[in-house]
């Protein structure tokens, strides 16, 4: 016998794609790759230099399984600090393999056989299947372009039923790049208390969003954090998606599971690497580097909406992101499915992209475009999409 859910999950369609960019650069066709979530920029040097440092001086054995004291009390000062909510570095704080794992250990913790989650469509798809590899059930929300890409009130309610257990919210979200306003999150929250749900609450990229628009933490609201799971990682902001390091803060009783969850496969993050972290959080010079590449975001945002306006013919519509560091292009005026277009940019302009039914059934039609890559591959792969789409005129 062999495990059913795992066989069954959907190889993502996303992976043969990404294969076949892979075997075309190989065989030497320059691909433009505006797949990638994973930023261009170098981790900064003081959090290189602080895990070097910290492997000669020996860090480099078993460790505290809910993470450093050290890094727990940092995120303790930065949740507090920077997002306006209170947790205990005792018992409210686990530090975890990454914002995958932090989001793994959270799920196992609260979900047993057959729980309903609700999950935004579209959204990343990490969400829906590491739901289904715990053998609970997502049940898909639409969440419409025409309502920036959040599904109404009326979408999350029709979506309950008396198996739910807990939402999933992403702000601000990949693919779509989209920010949940304040209001917007205390009726979430009101919905969530009168449903006895959990509020698992995705904020891996706070700190990328624009236009001096306010990343709000859920745990801040008003009688929120009994029932929050936050999610955040050191991945984004840092540009240390390869140290695996992220966080779950959420209530004891959460995080005394999550734990069990973590002890029983992976034990704990590399101390070194913990190490790391407490200097991502705390240096001067680390928080330079990430207010450039923030700027430096932001800049290539403006670069593709600029090339977008001054371009009058083509069918495509842009959506302008108000956060994390992807466009989720508007490809429905060319009548072909998000996989077709893909294919075809590849094999026509040699311009990689993320089709958005990859993300759910509401992202059929879309596609999604990295500005994490350099600005000349953005700028040129663009340029190449935008007079490819002109064929369907
Ligand atoms: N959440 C979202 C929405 C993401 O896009 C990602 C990575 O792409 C993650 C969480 C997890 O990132 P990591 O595990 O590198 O922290």
């Amino acid at each position: 016998m062999i495990n059913k859910k795992l066989t069954q999950l959907p190889q993502s369609a996303t992976i043969g794609l990404a294969d076949r960019v892979r075997r075309l650069m190989a065989s030497g066709k320059e691909i433009i790759n505006l797949t990638t979530g994973d930023p261009n920029f170098p981790t900064p040097k003081p959090i290189v230099r602080a895990a070097y440092e910290a492997i000669k001086a020996g860090q480099t054995h078993y460790a505290d399984s809910r993470g450093l004291p050290e890094l727990r009390r940092a995120l303790a000062e930065k949740i507090l600090t920077r997002n306006g909510a209170e947790y205990s570095l005792e018992d409210e704080i686990f530090v975890a393999c990454g914002g995958v794992h932090a989001l793994y250990c959270g799920l196992q913790a609260i979900l047993n056989v057959g729980d309903e989650v609700l999950v935004c469509d579209p959204a990343w798809m990490t969400y829906a299947n590491m739901i289904n590899v715990l053998r609970a059930v997502p049940i898909r929300v639409p969440a419409r372009p025409e309502n920036n890409f959040l599904p109404t009130l009326a979408d999350w309610n029709k979506s309950l039923s008396a198996r739910t257990v807990a939402l999933i919210i992403n702000s601000p979200a990949n693919p779509t790049g989209a920010v949940i306003q304040k209001d917007y999150l205390n009726k979430l929250n009101r919905l969530a208390r009168e449903n006895h749900l959990w509020v698992v609450s995705d904020e891996v990229y706070e700190d990328i969003i624009y236009d001096r628009r306010e990343h709000i933490c859920f745990a801040s609201l008003q009688r929120a954090k009994d029932h929050t799971l936050l999610i955040n990682s050191f991945s984004k902001t840092y540009a240390m998606t390869g140290w695996r390091v992220g966080y779950l803060a959420a209530p004891k009783q959460v995080i005394d599971n999550a734990l069990k969850a973590s002890q029983n496969s992976v034990t704990n993050i590399p101390p070194f690497i913990q190490k790391a972290a407490v200097v991502a959080l705390k240096d001067s010079e680390v928080k330079r580097s990430t207010r450039q590449m923030i700027q430096e975001y932001a800049k290539r945002r403006r670069m593709v909406i600029r090339l977008w306006k001054r371009d009058r013919e083509t069918p495509l519509r842009l959506f302008e992101p108000q956060g994390a560091f992807y466009f989720f292009i508007d490809f429905r005026n060319l009548g072909l499915s998000s996989f077709q277009i893909a294919e075809r940019l590849l094999d026509e302009v040699g311009v990689a992209l993320v089709p958005g039914a990859a993300f759910g059934k509401q992202g059929e039609g879309f596609l999604r475009m990295t500005i994490a890559a350099a600005p000349q591959d953005i700028e040129r792969g663009f340029k190449k999409i935008l007079g490819w789409s002109k064929k369907f005129l």
